[in-house]
């Protein structure tokens, strides 16, 4: 018996995902007639973490839908900014170090380990904090465990960072996180933190702030001008967005 025809096309946003042939419109597919849509979609190279909906001519349908002979299907990109069914929490996976460092100066829970602790790991982590892992591993993104996930598109992390940002528009509060450890900061008296600071900084700032989990010290200085750089654009850009 041969096997059912449809036809599916992609939004533009997703065609990073699938083969040429099928980045101009419509395009035919062989299906099993037993498969679900998400894994169809998937079997494309679309995770589904990127796929805001699915579309027949009758409407939407969700990935598990089977698809019928003739049937037409639009598989549209996810809406920004994303709603998240609860707080926007991330994970990162080992290869997005600075990525998350830089959600982290902006005062966004950003966990990241620096050794590759493996996917089921991950995956298991996302879901038991409930946060959205960001990866620019498909495989990862395909795993079910995930509480939520993203993939991230660019290589660059100045367009890492406004691609996170423009998706989930989580509140900016800059200077409240800890950058090694993801812990929060808490205001510092020079003289509490005296013993961690060189002549020059003791002299020259007053204003502190310690990390309440790794005790790490930071304070205001000219050093900082490329993080402030990169805190003043996201807020130009994304403030207003982000605010709770
Ligand atoms: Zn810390």
């Amino acid at each position: 018996m041969e096997k059912p025809e449809i036809w599916i096309e992609f939004a533009a946003e997703l065609h990073v995902f699938v083969g040429t042939s099928r980045r101009a419109g419509w395009s035919a597919v062989r299906t099993d007639g037993t498969s679900t849509l998400g894994h169809l979609v998937e079997s494309l190279g679309v995770p589904l973490t990127e796929v805001g909906a699915l579309r027949t001519a009758d409407g939407p349908v969700s990935a598990a839908h089977v698809p019928v002979p003739g049937e037409r299907i639009s598989v549209l990109g996810m809406p920004r900014p994303q709603q998240l069914a609860g707080p926007a929490r991330f994970l990162l996976d080992v290869h997005l170090g600075t990525l998350a460092r830089r959600l982290r100066l902006l005062g966004i829970d950003a966990a990241y380990e620096s050794v590759d602790i493996g996917d089921p790991a991950l995956a298991a982590r996302s879901a038991a904090e409930q946060r959205v892992l960001l990866s620019r591993d498909r495989g990862l993104l395909h795993r079910r465990e995930l509480w939520a996930g993203a993939y991230v598109y660019s290589h660059r992390p100045a367009d890492q960072l406004r691609d996170v940002l423009s998706r989930f528009a989580p509140p900016l509060a800059p200077w409240t996180r800890c950058t090694a450890c993801n812990g929060t900061l808490r205001d510092a008296a020079k003289a509490e933190v005296r013993e961690q600071l060189r002549d020059g900084t003791e002299r020259s700032y007053d204003v502190f702030a310690q990390c309440t989990d790794c005790e790490r010290v930071y304070w205001r200085g000219a050093h900082h001008s490329q993080l402030d750089a990169i805190v003043a654009a996201a807020v130009a850009e994304f403030g207003e967005l982000g605010r709770p």
